[in-house]
Formats: C-alpha cells, structure tokens, sequence
C-alpha cells in the first residue's frame, strides 16, 4: 500500500493518477471500476474488448489533475473502432490544452451505467486531522454546498447521520421515476473510506466524485487523491 504512495512521490507528482487511487481503494474493498493503463492503442483495443463495450477512455499525465478540463476523458465508446479515434483524439486534445503535458499513458475503463450521483470526499483539519464528506454529486455539491462533514474515524451511527442529514436526503429514496438509492452500500463506502483514510495519513485531500449509486450497490468511477 504505502509503494503506491512511494512510486508517486520518487516520480515528483504531489498527486497520485486515478489507476493508483483506485488501486489504493480497492485495497480497502471499495467498489471502483475496472481500471488497465495502457501505452498503446492496440493494448486499448484488448483491453476494452476484455471489459466489454462500451468503455469510458481518460488521460494519465502528471501534468493533468482535471481531466476532462484538458479533454482528457471520452465516455462511451462502442467499438474497436472508437477506442482507436479515442486514443488519439484524448492525446490530440491534452497536447492543445495542456502544451508541456507528458503522456504517461491512456486509462481504459469500463463504463458504469447512469445512477444517482454521490460525492464522498476528505480534507485535512490543521488542528484535529483527516475529515470526511458525503454529498449529492452535481449542483448539490458544487451550488448549493448541501454536504455533511464529520472526523474519522466514524462509527456506522456516524455514517447513517451523515447520509440523513443533507438536505437533498429525499432524492436518495427516489424521486420522479427514479429508483432508491442503495443506502447500505454508501454507509459502507463512508465506513471503508474512513478506514482507509485513518491508516493512510499520507492522503492531504480525496475526492470520489462522482460515485453512481444503484438500486443495489455502486461504482466509483472517478476518485483523486492529493498527497
Ligand atoms: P475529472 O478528472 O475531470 O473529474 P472524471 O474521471 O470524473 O474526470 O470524468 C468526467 C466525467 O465522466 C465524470 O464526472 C462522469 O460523469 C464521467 N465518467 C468518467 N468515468 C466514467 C465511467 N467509468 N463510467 C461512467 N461515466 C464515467
Ligand atoms: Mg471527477
């Protein structure tokens, strides 16, 4: 675990790629993608013919923390034929966004289908340590700072607390049409994130965002980690 943390500071980066947080994640039995870095389209192709189309296409750059500011992330892509166009349409527009960006490599991925948007995150407190967040993904987040915070680590009451009191809490029952939220699997993403936030001091900032909830469990499709 802590070679993960290792390999990117040897390599100069204060940040570690999505691959790596997502390993790290996995560690701690969090339900990310399926994830493979390849270095060429070839190997892009296997690759997502080995997940099963679609497959969602992004950039690894130590230069890029944001991808798709840089268009550094293609979502569904059908065939052999897309992860090919996508290959290099993802190089073509980092290299213009981003000119002094060096291209580690491509992420393929599979494609997690649509379901409610959740964001749980973590800062550091200068006084009492690592802290976690739970949000509705989107504008509940990003406009309306609808979240809730606590200290790690958190028991399950915490975790349950945290879930109930955000304001958008009404959305996770299912609203117009769209089906509840499995709130057993956040409770468990927020009790395993707490964990691994409380045994990996090395973590300055974490962001999975977003995560897609389903009626029965979730993907984490995106996760950041600031070291
Ligand atoms: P960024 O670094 O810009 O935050 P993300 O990895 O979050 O990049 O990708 C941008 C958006 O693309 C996500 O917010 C999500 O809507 C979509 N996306 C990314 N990966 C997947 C995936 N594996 N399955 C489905 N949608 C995805
Ligand atoms: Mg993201």
């Amino acid at each position: 675990m802590s070679k993960i943390f290792e390999t990117a500071v040897g390599e100069g980066r204060d940040f570690l790629f999505e691959d790596e947080a997502k390993a790290l994640c996995g560690l701690y039995g969090l339900p990310v993608t399926r994830i493979e870095v390849v270095e060429a389209e070839d190997d892009a192709v296997r690759v997502a013919e080995g997940f099963g189309f679609p497959v969602v296409l992004k950039i690894v750059s130590p230069q890029v923390l944001h991808k798709s500011d840089a268009g550094g992330v293609l979502i569904n892509i059908r065939d052999a034929e897309g992860v090919r166009e996508g290959y290099e349409k993802i190089i073509e527009n980092v290299k213009a966004r981003v000119p002094d960006a060096e291209i580690t490599g491509i992420l393929v991925q599979e494609m997690a289908p649509d379901g409610t948007q959740v964001i749980v995150g973590s800062t550091k407190d200068p006084t009492f340590g690592p802290t976690i967040m739970f949000g509705l993904g989107g504008i509940f987040v990003e406009v309306l700072k609808d979240v809730s915070f606590r200290l790690v680590p958190i028991t399950r009451v915490d975790a349950e607390e945290m879930v109930r009191e955000i304001k958008a809490y009404k959305i996770l029952e299912g609203v117009r049409g769209m089906p509840p939220a499995d709130q057993e699997t956040i409770l468990d993403i927020l009790m395993k994130t707490s964990e691994m936030l409380v045994e990996c001091p090395e973590i300055k900032e974490l962001d999975m965002n977003p995560i897609l909830v389903y009626e029965k469990g979730a993907k984490i499709v995106d996760a950041r980690v600031i070291l």
